[in-house]
């Protein structure tokens, strides 16, 4: 239900200009899970953004159910983003004053709802957190505000979810862990997943794997080829770009 035409992102001006995406065109259909990878600075964390309508493209546009995100008012992309689409950040973006569960609960309240009664200690407890529901985000370690944050992601249940790195600060166990929840979303309940990930192990999961390179994907593979022929494609497509 989402897809990008044409989308380029340049950011500053002048000598400091930098084209982060050149014109990428990709479809994202529902109940898949697309693993996006490539080098740092490819433009993974820019091409999410843009998906999600918290960037404006420079030109091309995104469509999430084939509304034109350009076209809305600021208001009505604000209540589409609430209402259909969830984000796993890479730098987590917890709320530093609000504890665990108020950070899970918070997208419910920004969309007038509220959490009923274990929701949301049910929500952190499917992501191993059922003892940190009253800790400041100061007070968990990386990997539980990754979690955490994860939680207050899928909480509304988004017919879309972008998950920037979800599973960088975890370890391989709680990793895998997370992944399956993330399989489950769109096996059993139709979402649609759009993650980037570093680790081929983590792609493996994706029903396709999306390679970028320099703002554009190159390559393209089935997540079921596995974790080593991904990681094979990665290391080829490293050596192709690198200098
Ligand atoms: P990483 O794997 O390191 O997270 P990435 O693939 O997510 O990298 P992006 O964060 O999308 O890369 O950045 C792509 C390019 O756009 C980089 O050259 C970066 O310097 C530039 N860029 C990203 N955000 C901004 C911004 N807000 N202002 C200026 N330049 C930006
Ligand atoms: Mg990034």
């Amino acid at each position: 239900p989402v897809e990008l035409r044409g989308v380029e992102k340049r950011y500053g001006e002048g000598e400091r200009a930098v084209t982060a995406l050149r014109g990428v065109s990709l479809r994202f259909v529902r109940g898949t899970m697309t693993a996006v990878m490539g080098p740092s600075g490819s433009g993974k964390s820019t091409l999410l953004h843009c998906a999600a309508g918290m960037e404006r493209p420079t030109r091309g546009s995104v469509l999430v159910d084939g509304v034109a995100l350009g076209d809305l008012s600021e208001d009505a992309l604000t209540v589409l983003r609430r209402e259909r689409i969830g984000f796993v950040f890479q730098s987590f973006n917890l709320v530093s004053a609000l504890t665990a569960a108020q950070n899970v609960e918070l997208p419910l309240r920004l969309a007038g709802r509220r959490a009923r009664p274990g929701e949301v200690v049910a929500a952190l407890e499917r992501f191993g957190l059922g003892g940190r529901a009253g800790h400041r985000p100061s007070e968990l370690s990386g990997g539980q505000q990754q979690r955490v944050a994860l939680a207050r992601a899928v909480i509304t249940r988004p017919a879309v979810l972008f998950a920037d790195e979800p599973t960088g600060a975890l370890d391989t166990h709680t990793s895998r862990g997370v992944l399956r929840l993330l399989r489950e979303l769109v096996d059993v309940h139709e979402q649609t997943i759009v993650m980037v990930t570093h680790d081929p192990a983590a792609a493996a999961y994706a029903d396709r794997v999306v390679l970028l390179a320099d703002g554009l994907p190159v390559s393209e593979l089935p997540g079921s080829d596995g974790a080593e022929a991904i990681a094979a494609r990665m290391a080829g497509l490293e050596e192709s770009t690198a200098g």
